[in-house]
């Protein structure tokens, strides 16, 4: 007998056929005596719906009633998936984050959680009740309703697992796993048995988007293993754990690529200290989320800096640049370029191995395909691509790492 902590996304969830096939999962883990707890995200598009409706009624709703109006998607999937469970004659109770004892803190709509206190889960599972937990919400230490920002259901999940103990921690979702590179792009990617918590928080952050980065923060943190796998299948999924001397013998885990992103250039930038912070402040100060940056070594006493950013953002930082760059100096000028990508090649085997980015540019070189900028971090090498090249960049880079086939270790 284990105890499962079991997440289901908005879409595992997304209809009432959905909400059975869950319930006849956590059927059949309860028939094979198994302990279960399941935290459930509201159905799909059910928290872009109340949203959308809060800024119908008002352009800037308070947050604080944000919080009480998206909680309430969560409660309306768990209430539902423990009828379905009584239905098939299984013995659920739904509970709430506040009685799950989840506290929280932070401002409202981006809680974070500081303490579980897991009593009232742990009297019900000695009842031998199933638990149909809402995810992505909490109680504040103020005692306010709290939500944990978007796709926070995993983060819930993983904290549930951590504060009961769990045998077993699943995020169950439309996805089978994580892959080498996006199916749809690289026909011969391959599902991941497993992958460290950095790997894949590096390719969250290069755009192979399974869940929430903060969620795998956390499980990191607090060594929470996991495994990533679909509702709709009994396959096995990726396993995210911490990493081990054999994965290393991988120099290559993923190949990830993220779409519309724009590149700025900043030319003629005095160089003096301060200059760059002057720079990146005004890109902070209008919002904007920039990616890559990447400067050269002045010349005549002028550096240039560039840096990348999603393409929607283009307009926004160019407006924002142009008094600040006239400050800087008479003789900057902004570069913009959009219908850009980017890809990344992750893998901790890069910390043991030489010669990565010489066989990845090798390849995008042979594909003919030119390359932007570059950037590195101890387990990520990441270009820039012409966008309308990306997908055979892809398919190239994944091709030269034999990520079609499993390693022999
Ligand atoms: N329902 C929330 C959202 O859509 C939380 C989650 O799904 O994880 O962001
Ligand atoms: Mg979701």
């Amino acid at each position: 007998m284990a105890l499962i902590v079991q997440k289901y996304g908005g879409t595992s969830v997304g209809s009432l056929d959905r909400i059975r096939n869950v319930a006849n999962r956590i059927k059949t883990l309860r028939d094979e005596g198994n302990q279960v707890v399941a935290v459930v995200s509201a159905m799909g598009g059910v928290t872009d719906k109340l949203i959308a409706m809060a800024k119908e009624l008002i352009d800037e709703p308070t947050e604080r009633e944000m919080d009480v109006l998206l909680s309430t998607g969560e409660q309306q999937s768990i209430a539902l998936v423990t009828m379905a469970l009584h239905q098939i004659g299984v013995d659920a109770v739904s509970i709430t984050g506040r009685q799950a004892g989840i506290s929280t803190t932070g401002s409202h709509t981006r809680g974070r959680i500081n303490a579980i206190n897991p009593d009232m889960m742990k009297n019900y599972l000695k009842e031998g009740k199933v638990l149909i937990c809402a995810g992505f919400q909490g109680l504040r230490e103020d005692g306010m309703i709290h939500t944990l920002g978007r796709g926070g259901s995993d983060l819930s999940a993983i904290a549930v697992a951590s504060a009961l103990k769990a045998d077993v921690c699943q995020i169950l979702t439309d996805v089978d796993g994580v892959y080498t590179s996006d199916p749809r792009v690289v026909k011969d990617a391959r599902k991941l048995p497993e992958i460290s918590y950095d790997e894949m928080l590096e390719m969250a952050s290069a755009g192979t988007k399974v869940m929430q980065s903060r969620s795998v923060e956390f499980a990191k943190k607090y060594g929470v293993v996991f495994e990533v796998r679909s509702s709709l299948n009994n396959n096995p999924g990726t396993i995210v754990t911490e990493e081990h001397d054999q994965m290393e013998a991988v120099v290559i885990r993923g190949v990830s690529i993220e779409r519309s992103q724009a590149l700025v250039t900043i030319t003629g930038i005095p160089d003096e200290p301060g200059m760059s912070a002057k720079i990146l402040m005004c890109l902070a100060d209008a919002e904007i989320n920039i990616d890559m940056i990447v400067s050269n070594i002045a010349y005549d006493g002028l550096a240039r800096h560039s840096f990348t950013m999603h393409s929607s953002d283009l307009g926004k930082a160019s407006a924002a640049l142009k008094p600040c760059i006239a400050q800087l100096s008479p003789d900057s000028t902004i570069l913009t370029e959009s219908g850009i990508a980017k890809l990344s090649c992750v893998g901790i085997g890069m910390r043991s191995h030489s010669g990565v980015a010489a066989k990845m540019f090798e390849a995008l070189g042979e594909a003919k395909i030119n390359i932007g900028v570059i950037t590195t971090s101890e387990i990520k090498i990441a270009v820039t691509v012409d966008e309308h090249q990306i997908e055979d960049a892809a398919r190239a880079v994944h091709e030269a790492f034999n990520l079609d086939k499993a390693p022999t270790a």
